[in-house]
């Protein structure tokens, strides 16, 4: 016999439970509300909830389009057999534009020639018609304006050449100019003066665009913030990403749209101890047990996106075990964490749930609070060793 014990795999270490049907419920509730097109954003693997599934609920539920950040993220889509319209904003230098030019289904209803790629510059303009040129393809352009959140798009300015180029390479065959758009810095504060202004600009870049000879056919601004709560700002369609998770996108402000979160993350505790007063637990003893109490191991850490700040001397994030909120006590580890049971018994193995929603289930929101930090850090950094598995609750029912 060998001295080589077995390896034994007892299931995943922890779970990303998503359940599309709240991804579909939560794209009804907001086209519904918003009256235009929704461009479902999907980026950063849909937010942590997987790109592709992530995608094809929010199609299922009504979304018009799709976006991603890179042109990678929207060759996968393609290469996942959406044919839809996609539109992608973050090009790298010395990005293939060749590949998304050619990536294209057409599809009857909305015949798309590829994947509509976005120019900030002039530049990029350029970069844009060589690869059309190249591949013998007309491409799809939108073009971003900056209006004022000093990020991608194209500062003031530069837009009058910027559309000039545009027009030119318009009538040279190089493209179609199918959108205009810019992005919002401060929509979760609907009161930031911010947003007026950028609103404003945005009017006098869809003014300049017309009459440098533009029609871009679809003009957009809201993320999901804005799309909710700022209706002047829905133009041609939204933008909406946080939202169609199921998240509060500008917390406190809201009105209650009956989001449902749809993603839960669960584990098992793997080890229940008790300790006397004194006792210190995890790392640097950043906590000190006060009087008699159990703890519980909980076997994720910032190794799998749990943020180290879920502990810290202002506060920490809980979890809930058996139906009740357990905090987190002492510094979360890479791998594991600990958490206060209070006195009570629990057995190894008991569920633990780290955030979701329903009943007693901390929320992500509850989360971002607790680590200082916004619900879509929390729900996009999390995966590491877990799993993430999709349910649809419609269906199950
Ligand atoms: C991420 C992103 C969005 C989606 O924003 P939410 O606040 O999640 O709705 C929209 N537009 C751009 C440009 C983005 O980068």
């Amino acid at each position: 016999m060998s001295d080589q014990p077995a390896v034994v795999r007892e299931g995943p270490l922890a779970e990303i439970v998503v359940d599309v049907a709240a991804i579909r419920h939560n794209v009804r509730v907001l086209r519904e509300l918003v009256g235009v097109p929704l461009i479902a954003v999907v980026k950063a693997d849909g937010y942590g909830h997987g790109m592709v599934e992530a995608a094809r609920a929010a199609r299922d539920g009504g979304a018009e389009w799709l976006a991603t950040a890179t042109v990678d993220e929207a060759l996968t889509l393609r290469a996942s057999g959406y044919a839809g319209p996609l539109l992608c904003w973050l090009m790298l230098p010395g990005v293939d534009l060749e590949r998304p030019l050619l990536e294209g289904i057409d599809v009857t209803a909305y015949s798309v020639a590829g994947i509509d790629v976005t120019a900030y510059s002039v530049a990029e303009l350029d970069a844009i018609a060589a690869a059309a040129e190249a591949v013998g393809r007309r491409a799809r352009v939108q073009l971003k304006v900056d209006t004022g959140l000093s990020r991608g798009g194209a500062p003031r300015s530069t837009w009058a050449d910027l559309f000039a180029r545009a027009r030119a390479g318009e009538r040279e065959g190089s493209w179609k100019v199918t959108g205009l758009w810019s992005h919002f810095a401060c929509s979760d504060e609907p009161d930031h003066p911010a947003n007026d202004r950028q609103e404003r600009a945005f009017l006098a870049a869809v003014a300049l665009a017309a009459d440098s000879g533009l029609e871009p056919g679809l003009l957009h601004l809201a993320n999901s913030a804005a799309a909710v709560l700022r209706p002047s700002s829905r133009f041609g369609a939204v933008r909406c990403g946080i939202a169609v998770y199921g998240l509060d996108p500008a917390p406190g402000r809201t009105p209650d749209l009956g989001l449902v979160p749809a993603m839960t993350v669960r584990t098992r505790l793997a080890l229940v101890k008790e300790l006397a007063p004194g006792d210190g637990v995890s790392y640097g003893h950043r906590w000190v047990a006060d009087r008699p109490t159990t703890v519980g191991l909980v076997p994720v850490g910032y190794g799998d996106g749990i943020p180290r700040h879920a502990f810290h001397p202002g506060g920490s994030a809980e979890v809930a075990v058996g139906g009740k909120r357990r905090p987190i006590r002492g510094s979360v580890c890479m791998d594991q964490v600990m958490v206060d049971l209070g006195g009570d018994t629990a057995a190894i193995g008991d569920e633990v749930v780290l955030f979701g929603s329903g009943p007693g289930v901390p929320t992500a929101q509850d989360w971002a609070e607790a680590c200082g930090t916004i619900n879509y850090e929390i729900v996009t950094r999390i995966g590491g060793r877990m799993t993430r598995t999709y349910v649809d609750s419609e269906a199950d029912r």
